[in-house]
């Protein structure tokens, strides 16, 4: 587990919170948000305001990493744009990349459906995109009756974001990405740290963490004090300081549970 390791994981459980919003539209914690800080649109539409608490910019910045990697699921298409949503059903092709017509800069995928005989517009959507992204959209089933637009995660057999895939989808991204040196970058976490309002033995802790140097079953096993390195919780897994701090599904468990008291009462 390392600095970057770390940061991925943060952001996966700032992402954790604003799926929440996205999908459980009658929990306390989406009745408390909406009103104030995206009463009249979705969350995926809203903007940091002046009134913007720490809480609410720590989940936009979850919100943007879903949206990253999430893919729309049509229902009547109202609320995804052609050009910059993700919603071709394709891993690696997901946003239409033709070239936009003007006039359609707009345009969202309803108007690509015939509303009353909930059909693709076949000839429109000919005349707008490249033959292959022509077989995606077409590719898609309507449903009869208009229902509501979805967010789905597609590295999760459920559709569910988890923190687990999250954090293992934006490891990938960030290596891809690797914009600057990864020095530079395990400063900045560093720095990150270290200006946190907490004791020092929690500053302490997460060193040893970056560092790989907490006891764990597993370094223990190979410097052949123990004679297996199996965890102890959950049976299931060797425990590596990943494992045993974010990854076992007991402690997982535990942090999600207990994440948005954190991040609503930050001190
Ligand atoms: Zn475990």
């Amino acid at each position: 587990m390392g600095f970057k390791d770390l940061a991925n994981f943060n952001d996966a459980l700032l992402a954790k919170q604003a799926w929440r919003l996205l999908h459980n539209k009658n929990s306390l914690f989406y009745r408390v948000f909406k009103p104030k800080f995206f009463p009249d649109f979705s969350i995926s539409e809203a903007t940091e305001s002046t009134s913007g608490s720490h809480a609410w910019r720590s989940i936009l910045v979850g919100r943007d990493e879903i949206l990253l990697g999430a893919r729309w699921r049509d229902g009547c298409g109202e609320s995804i744009t052609v050009w910059n949503d993700a919603w071709l059903p394709s891993l690696e092709h997901p946003k239409i990349l033709s070239q936009v017509i003007p006039g359609f800069e707009d345009a969202k995928v309803s108007d690509l459906i015939n509303p009353t005989s909930r059909r693709w517009a076949t000839d429109l959507i000919h005349g707008l995109f490249h033959p292959d992204e022509v077989d995606l959209i077409l590719s898609i089933s309507l449903s009869h009756l208009p229902t509501e637009d979805k967010v789905i995660w597609p590295f999760n057999s459920s559709g569910v974001f988890s923190i687990k895939s999250g954090t293992k989808f934006l490891k990938k991204e960030t290596n891809l990405l690797a914009p600057r040196s990864s020095q530079a970058q395990d400063n900045d976490i560093w720095k990150r740290i270290w200006r946190l309002s907490v004791p020092n033995k929690v500053r302490n802790f997460l060193w040893r963490d970056c560092h790989n140097t907490i006891p764990v079953k597993q370094s223990l096993w190979k410097r052949k004090l123990l004679s297996d390195d199996i965890c102890e919780q959950c049976r299931s897994s060797s425990e590596t300081i990943f494992h045993a701090l974010w990854e076992c599904p007991k402690i997982a468990e535990c942090l999600e549970q207990n994440f948005t008291i954190l991040k609503l009462n930050p001190t």
